[in-house]
């Protein structure tokens, strides 16, 4: 199937050629004729997926075939971050060339002003933050009385980031006869209630399983002490010059050490996370993008949704504690059918997480010494008999350093590394 199928009009067919769009993605050739029906679509997607473009090209089509006196605000799309919005902003504006469409996006944590002053000139598209949104509705300085179509982009972000409330007030300020477009990368029951209550008859579009983004990427586990990570982290961005690298730590204060210790040792490193100012955050995804820092550490919120090519590692420096998150942070490196390496560093207290990721991406980690080389088997085997010695609960305990770092290896070839009974990962 080609873009010309999917029936856009030609200013965004020439512009999909000079972006060298040659076919369209699962995402875009199922979501794109579904919403040029004007039809109300869930999508269960995520980031790296092409959702963008997926509802950004036909929102664009429609808005052009019928063209209003002067911009009139009609399309409305939400996202859960600052970074995630500016991104749809920048994707609508390259799109969009050679249409006479305005847009602007609408963040916390930047000056309102001149955001008030884009949206009194008229605009088309507002991309906005719910938050933000909610003041300047408060502040009359937006309606949403002309909506045609709403987009909820990272859905299930947006329920984790407490959103839902707004999202279901913000909904309630536009015509009852919108389209509305919903996309997620999970399904929690809450956003089902939500599609539920607030779309009509929707068209339900999914792309790619959440484990089988996985298989496209080289994932290794690296057990180790927590206070052998820093110095892991060192070496693993000494063993990948050149590479772009995504660092995900728990915690902001992680992030920032992190970020700390690697520009201690001359690599370029940036931490992003929600004490950063917009600015900060800005400049430090614009010095990766460019490659003028090529290590990126972020906690799960500040990563989400960001689009950044050629990224070489993502290294889960701490294993998160939902595991799906695990699948969205690898998912960084795997990015239109390429394939990518992720490099999980696991404590003694993280095994229990590590068996959670394990039971969602339905397969092992394979597991490596610190310095590269393959666990040996009978490593691996003493590695699990001492973690179920471990007592259940035991999270603060002290991990015994001789047995956690750098475990030394036994004979080749016998049982698969960490082997352990399906009770047991059910369990985690
Ligand atoms: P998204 O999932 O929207 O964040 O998109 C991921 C990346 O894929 C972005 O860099 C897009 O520019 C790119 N992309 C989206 N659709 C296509 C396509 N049909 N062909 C090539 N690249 C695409």
């Amino acid at each position: 199937m080609s873009f010309t199928d999917l029936g856009l009009c030609a200013p965004i067919l020439k512009t999909l050629s000079v972006n060298k769009y040659e076919t369209p993605t699962p995402i875009q050739s199922q979501a794109i004729p579904a919403v040029l029906k004007g039809r109300d679509v869930v999508g269960l997607a995520q980031t790296g997926t092409g959702k963008t473009a997926a509802f950004t090209l036909p929102i664009l089509h429609r808005l052009t075939a019928q063209e209003t006196k002067g911009p009139k605000l009609r399309v409305l799309i939400l996202s859960p971050t600052r970074e995630l919005a500016t991104q749809i902003n920048d994707a609508i504006w390259t799109y969009s060339k050679g249409l006479r469409l305005k847009s602007a996006v609408v963040i916390g944590g930047v000056p309102v002003k001149r955001q008030q002053r884009l949206i009194a000139q008229g605009i088309d598209i507002l991309v906005a933050t719910p938050g933000r949104l909610e003041d300047l509705i408060a502040q009359k300085s937006v309606k949403l009385n002309h909506i045609e179509t709403v987009v909820l982009d990272e859905a299930d972000q947006m329920l984790d980031i407490g959103f839902m409330p707004a999202i279901r007030r913000l909904l309630k300020l536009t015509p009852n006869n919108r389209q509305t477009l919903l996309f997620s990368a999970t399904m929690p029951k809450e956003i089902a209630a939500l599609a539920k209550d607030h779309l009509t008859d929707p068209v339900q579009v999914a792309v790619t399983e959440i484990s089988s983004t996985a298989e496209r990427i080289d994932q290794t586990v690296v057990h180790m002490d927590q206070g052998s990570k820093p110095t892991a982290m060192v070496k693993l961005a000494e063993k990948h010059p050149g590479k772009r690298i995504i660092v995900f730590t728990r915690t902001k204060r992680g992030a920032d050490k992190v970020a700390k210790r690697l520009n201690a040792e001359g690599i370029g490193a940036e931490a992003i996370h929600g004490n950063k100012s917009q600015g900060q955050r800005q400049r430090a995804l614009d010095a990766f993008r460019k490659g003028s820092k090529l290590v990126l550490i972020a906690t799960d919120i500040a990563a989400r949704g960001i689009d950044i090519p050629d990224v070489g590692v993502v290294v889960n420096y701490d294993l998160p504690n939902v595991p799906e998150s695990y699948v969205h942070r690898i998912g960084r490196t795997a990015r239109a059918g390429a394939s990518g390496m992720a490099v999980a560093f696991c404590s003694a207290d993280e095994q229990k997480l590590l068996r959670a990721v394990e039971k969602v991406i339905k397969k092992q980690i394979p597991a490596m010494n610190a310095d590269g080389t393959a666990m040996q088997p009978q490593a691996a085997r003493a590695l699990d008999k001492t973690n179920s010695r471990r007592t259940p609960g035991r999270a603060s305990g002290k991990p015994n350093k001789r047995q956690w770092h750098k475990p030394r290896g036994g004979k080749p070839g016998g049982q698969s590394p960490r082997r352990r009974s399906t009770k047991n990962a059910a369990s985690a």
